[in-house]
């Protein structure tokens, strides 16, 4: 069965990209009836953000990313991996290096002035040691790493992607430098290397997506494998993001933290939908059929990774709003989470209005009637002020600035007369009142809707005026449009 995992280091927040590795490998698993599990790489103790391993928790969490074993940590299995080191120290695969860092330093200088300059940097004077100075030297306590005896020609592998994969490190074998990997630290931790192998091996992970900053690190990975003796899982390198323009999302990173996105109103539906459409592609026929919106179980159905692409993917943070709207309307229209949508938004709106004008059914009902035009709940409470508070009539912005003076003049005229709704007034009635002006008077139908609209919301856009008067009720809707004709 396909076993897959994600494995964040705790060094930072997750963002889009993270994100996106997880729900990738998420949907694998889903898809194929297999396993996602979650592995926190956290040997490296020096570059630990607080905070990174709860909000990875949390993320996972809230975009319904769910993993099916108890996360493993890394920083608890020292003992784990100290026990492989050991075969492959016993074998002769990897050998115990006491060179001090200036004396590394200066190899690695050296390496460079060499003609070609050589990346791989060590000259493997510790591999050669003899068993007493060894021992000596541990005696001694002597900080020391441990190597992996690199092999000359890395391993070529087959990237489910991208293909035959052939990296071979830039190493000056003649002036004998290798590229000899550290396996496990001074600290006596393991790297990242280590760690990671022998973790997918025995988690018994087969497919492994990640992004393509790895890729260098795979033919490594893969000589480890070798040494092992072990198989290897299909190896996946996903392209890096890339973003549009200079929008706001791509302006700093951290705009692109998933946390930064929460908190700018973005759904977790929308988010995952979004970061899914990064470098996968549903099935054509599909795809046009559900307009590129799709839910978790869509995407548990559909994701294979024949949908992968090769090319970056650009980030438009257009899109992600595009589908914040539409899995806002999702929300309103399941009542359940209409009723915690309303839950959210009725502190806020408690603290800013009068809270005799607030209500649970009078939020619920602005929600169903008009909440459509919302592209986050966030904007609910500025844009919908008017059934909360009396519109503050700018003159600046009065009636008059579109209407002609002489209409101007005669529709509020006329409307001041007529133009008082009777209780129970529903949709039908204001539009037979307008449909009177507009029959007998002559005036635009547009004309007259906006001056109402203006009296009772003070803008020009907004919901229905039938559907205004009946939230705002019919005494306070008249009160209004008396005030608002003055
Ligand atoms: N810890 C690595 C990271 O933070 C994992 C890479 C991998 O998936 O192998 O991305």
């Amino acid at each position: 069965p396909v076993r897959t995992r994600f494995a964040p280091s705790p060094t930072g927040f997750l963002h889009l990209g993270s994100l996106r590795t997880a729900l990738y490998n998420y949907l694998l698993a889903r898809n194929t009836n297999g396993q996602f599990l979650l592995r926190l790489e956290d040997t490296d103790q020096k570059r630990l953000v607080p905070g990174a391993e709860e909000n990875i928790y949390e993320v996972l969490k809230w975009c319904k990313i769910n993993y099916d074993e108890t996360p493993v940590k890394q920083s608890k299995r020292k003992s784990v991996y100290d026990k492989y080191v050991k075969t492959l120290l016993s074998s002769g695969m990897a050998y115990r290096c006491f060179c001090s860092k200036e004396r590394l330093n200066d190899l690695r200088r050296s390496a460079m002035e060499l003609k070609p300059p050589s990346m791989a940097s060590y000259d493997r004077c510790c591999a050669h040691l003899a068993k007493e100075e060894i021992e000596s030297r541990l005696a001694q306590d002597t900080p020391f790493t441990v190597r992996f005896k690199s092999p000359e020609q890395y391993p070529t592998f087959a990237d489910v992607l991208h293909g035959e994969i052939n990296l071979q490190p830039q190493v000056n074998y003649n002036d004998r430098r290798y590229d000899d990997l550290i396996l496990v630290k001074s600290d006596k931790l393991p790297t990242y290397h280590l760690a990671n192998v022998v973790d997918d091996h025995l988690m018994g992970i087969t497919h492994v997506i990640r992004g393509e900053e790895w890729l260098p690190s795979t033919p490594k990975h893969i000589a480890l494998y070798n040494a092992f003796g072990w198989d290897y899982p299909k190896f996946i390198h996903i392209p890096l993001l890339t973003t549009v323009g200079d929008k706001k999302l791509s302006k700093r990173k951290g705009d692109m933290s998933i946390s930064s996105l929460k908190n700018q109103g973005v759904l977790p539906e929308a988010l995952v939908n979004f970061c899914a459409l990064f470098g996968w592609s549903p099935p054509r026929d599909l795809a046009s059929k559900k307009h590129e919106c799709f839910s978790m179980e869509d995407l548990e159905k559909l994701f294979n990774l024949n949908g992968l692409t090769k090319g970056n993917t650009k980030v438009d943070d257009k899109k992600l709003w595009f589908f914040n709207k539409h899995f806002l309307q999702e929300r309103i229209s399941d009542p359940v989470m209409l009723k915690e949508l309303v839950d959210g938004i009725m502190p806020s709106l408690e603290s800013r209005y009068n809270a005799l004008t607030v209500n649970r059914e009078k939020v619920s009902k602005i929600l169903l009637d008009c909440g459509s035009c919302l592209t986050k709940i966030d904007d609910f409470r500025d844009e919908f002020c008017y059934f909360f508070e009396k519109p503050k009539y700018d003159n600046n912005d009065s009636v008059t600035k579109f209407l002609s003076k002489n209409e101007n003049h005669h529709v509020v005229e006329l409307l001041k007369k007529f133009g008082q709704f009777k209780e129970g007034a529903n949709a039908q009635d204001v539009e037979s009142m307008i449909d009177t002006m507009y029959r007998e008077h002559g005036f635009s139908k547009n004309v007259i809707y906006q001056t109402i609209r203006f009296a009772l919301a003070g803008c020009h856009s907004g919901a229905k005026i039938a559907v205004m008067i009946d939230i705002l009720g019919v005494e306070e809707s008249n009160k209004r449009l008396a005030e608002g004709l003055e």
